[in-house]
């Protein structure tokens, strides 16, 4: 079928992309997430040093990245494995948000972490193994903070978005969903990506939301399809690691981008945004 005929089926949006929810847009400082413009948010899987994210920041605001993401703690499957540089980051993380004039979107693991990072903490990311943990969901509810609400990976999209509730009951209407890919019986892959569950979704809720596919697919080579994929798809934002050497990244380097591979990404996807009618936020360079 020709896209356009798609449009002109009765019932359907102007839009190919069919939501019949309004949706809550999520200011995250000057940013706003699930508004008329397009949102990339960049970084490294883990925060591994000061000038390394800021080294990483610099890049990716310049290709188009508004928010910066980074670890500062890691859940992570092995206990043996890279646990982030946790409280001993936050002095120099704050040093480099300034610096870089961009907000930062990182993990809280755990409710005790909020008095420690919520002056370095432009957006709480709660992941993907943490998403039933309704403890922490209730606190975050408490703070007027926003939130990146990760889906588990065992997690239908209803039990997603009840967990988000947790977070609107406390009186925080600040939530954005994100889609990182579930499990499924297909090993190919790190997860299965789900875009249906983006237009769900967005069809059964006001929550903006965001696309994770390095997580999701956990191939470098394979995220810069998804991510345009997802844009068509209606997603409000993608959440996208980078790293200036993916090969030595401290955690999740396969699935990471080098500064090349995110800039070529981000001037296709500005020329495929332009099409959707959808611009893309960008910083100011200044
Ligand atoms: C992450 O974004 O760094 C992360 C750990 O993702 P997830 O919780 O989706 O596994
Ligand atoms: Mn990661």
């Amino acid at each position: 079928m020709e896209p356009s005929a798609r449009t002109e089926q009765p019932g359907l949006e102007k839009s190919e992309v069919f939501f019949s929810k309004k949706v809550n847009p999520v200011r995250v400082g000057d940013v706003l997430i699930g508004g008329p413009e397009f949102v990339a948010i960049a970084g490294p899987c883990s925060i591994e040093g000061a000038e390394h994210l800021l080294t990483t920041a610099k890049f990716v605001k310049q290709a188009g990245a508004s928010l910066l993401r980074g670890g500062i703690w890691k859940l992570r499957t092995s206990s043996h494995s890279f646990q982030g540089l946790g409280a001993e980051a936050v002095q120099f993380v704050q040093k480099v948000v300034q610096e870089v004039g961009m907000s930062l979107v990182t993990e809280i693991t755990d409710p005790r972490q909020i008095e420690i990072i919520d002056d370095v903490v432009g957006m709480y990311q709660v992941g993907a193994r943490n998403m039933f943990n309704y403890a922490l969901l209730k606190e975050l509810g408490q703070t007027r903070k926003p939130v990146l609400l990760k889906r588990s990976f065992a997690a239908q999209i209803d039990e997603w978005i009840k967990a988000a509730e947790y977070i609107t009951a406390g009186g925080n209407n600040q939530v954005a969903l994100c889609e990182r890919g579930i499990r499924t019986f297909e090993t190919a892959t790190r997860y299965t990506f789900d875009l249906n569950a983006v237009l769900v979704a967005k069809q059964k809720t006001a929550f903006p939301v965001v696309v994770d596919p390095s997580h999701a697919v956990g191939m470098r080579e394979h995220v810069p399809a998804l991510c345009y994929a997802a844009a068509a798809a209606g997603a409000d934002a993608v959440l996208v690691e980078v790293h200036p050497d993916p090969e030595a990244a401290l955690s999740d380097g396969r699935q990471t981008l080098n500064f090349q591979q995110f800039e070529h990404m981000m001037q296709r996807m500005e020329k495929i945004l332009e099409v959707l009618g959808r611009p893309l936020t960008r910083l100011d360079l200044g």
